[in-house]
């Protein structure tokens, strides 16, 4: 039933989580409620940082993805772990400077970066700026001369690579709306043109081949197909890009029956790959930057919400409904994702029933899980969904004018709020 090394059950046979009682903070705080657990975050960003100086000697740097969570208080965790961060809008750019985040640290991604963002980017001295088609360089371009300055850039390439994951979050292939192709010579000649531009400062080249990635291999083969186009731009140009980005996109656990391979894994095999590949074309070793973003938090944080109505209908389903729904989790509707959910007041009863977990809005789609296991509920118990501690708060949205919920923090058990319930008042607020 676990997921995750932060939850666990206590001797009230309540859900805890960072040691912290979930029916004792849904109380507190109400709910719904995300709750997340700081250590299990910090002991993975550690384990990202640390395995970048085990294998690639400090050679490299691990950039948080901050669109799976991004709050002030994630960015300071960040900060003070010293990873790098990952921004794809002025918004998440905004978040990360706000808490006086190093700009060359940052990395800001995005397939249709606005004009004001780039700007936002160039006066803030983002450090990478991972151009995404010949439109971005050429604005870019201007925008670095109008305020005399170098920006650093990548170029976000399609390896072509097929990461067997969901059809909606693969991103790696010709027909994606990222990134230049290698294969009809549409990047060797962007780099071309980047490297002749006085206000351009090409670092190197980028790929993300996809998310929830369980496989390790397609990584490596990552790796090499980059490589070689290092190699090609060494030989037609002369110049030996520096940085190697190999994106994000490792996989977690969602159910009991995922087994993602170990994180410590993936980058040592990489590493190997990278080093050896290098060296078997003449490369220098570059620079490797990694960008986690799901790994990082997917299973640091729950939601807790409190059931409402029972709907039995015979022979059919029965509907367990609870105070939140696709406002606050709304991946089940976009792509039937996979959640455990447990009774946080019954964590150690069996769950021996099988129901569909509903939301509250209006709409029939607002599911959180289907058939799923569960203890036998009734009205006023607590559900912690499990490892929602990505995309979930990051895609939430105000539909049916529902208040977004409360971001708590919980640290060797003590509680606090880092991002505070949404009110009526600040979902009306910009109304005329
Ligand atoms: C989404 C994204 C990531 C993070 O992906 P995860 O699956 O959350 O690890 C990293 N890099 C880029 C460019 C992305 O778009």
């Amino acid at each position: 039933m676990y997921v995750s090394d932060c939850i666990s059950i206590n001797e009230s046979g309540h859900l805890t989580i960072g040691g912290a009682d979930t029916v004792e903070l849904a109380k507190e705080y109400g709910t719904p409620a995300y709750v997340f657990d700081e250590n299990e975050i910090r002991k993975n960003l550690r384990a990202f940082k640390n395995s970048m100086d085990e294998y690639y000697g400090g050679n490299g740097l691990a950039v948080y993805a901050s669109k799976a969570f991004c709050c002030k208080e994630m960015c300071r965790i960040c900060m003070q772990e010293g990873t790098g961060i990952d921004v794809v809008s002025g918004g998440e750019l905004y978040t990360a400077l706000s808490v006086d985040f190093p700009a060359e640290k940052i990395v800001f991604h995005g397939n249709n970066k606005t004009y004001d963002e780039l700007v936002m980017a160039v006066s803030n001295n983002v450090g990478r700026i991972v151009v995404d088609n010949v439109y971005e360089l050429e604005t870019l371009s201007k925008i670095a001369a109008q305020q005399g300055k170098t920006a650093g850039i990548m170029f976000r390439i399609k390896p072509g690579i097929d990461a067997h994951t969901h059809d909606f979050i693969k991103t790696g292939q010709i027909d994606s709306k990222f990134g230049f192709a290698l294969e009809t010579g549409e990047a060797m000649e962007v780099i071309k043109k980047a490297v002749n531009m006085p206000n351009i400062k090409l670092r190197g080249l980028h790929c993300h081949i996809g998310s929830q990635i369980f496989d390790i291999d397609p990584f490596e083969l990552a790796a090499t197909v980059m490589l070689d186009l290092f190699k090609s731009v060494k030989d037609e140009t002369g110049i030996e890009l520096e940085e190697l980005n190999l994106g994000g996109g490792f996989g977690i656990k969602y159910l009991e029956s995922d087994c993602p391979r170990p994180y410590a894994e993936y980058m040592k095999n990489v590493s190997k790959v990278v080093k050896e590949y290098s060296e078997k074309l003449g490369l220098k070793m570059p620079f490797v930057i990694i960008e986690p973003g799901r790994s990082v938090v997917g299973a640091a944080g729950i939601t807790l919400y409190t059931v409402g109505a029972v709907k039995e209908i015979p022979d059919i389903r029965t509907f367990v409904s609870v105070d939140g729904g696709m406002g606050d989790n709304p991946r089940y509707a976009l792509y039937h994702a996979d959640y455990e959910v447990v009774c946080a007041n019954k964590a150690n009863e069996e769950r021996n029933t099988v129901v569909t977990v509903a939301g509250k809005c209006c709409e029939s789609g607002d599911l959180i899980q289907e058939d799923t296991k569960l203890q036998a509920v009734e009205a006023g118990d607590i559900l912690a969904v499990l490892s929602t501690g990505a995309y979930n708060y990051s895609m939430a949205s105000n539909y049916n004018r529902i208040p977004r919920l409360p971001v708590i923090m919980v640290k060797d058990g003590k509680s606090r709020v880092v991002v505070k319930r949404e009110t009526y008042e600040k979902i009306t607020e910009n109304d005329i």
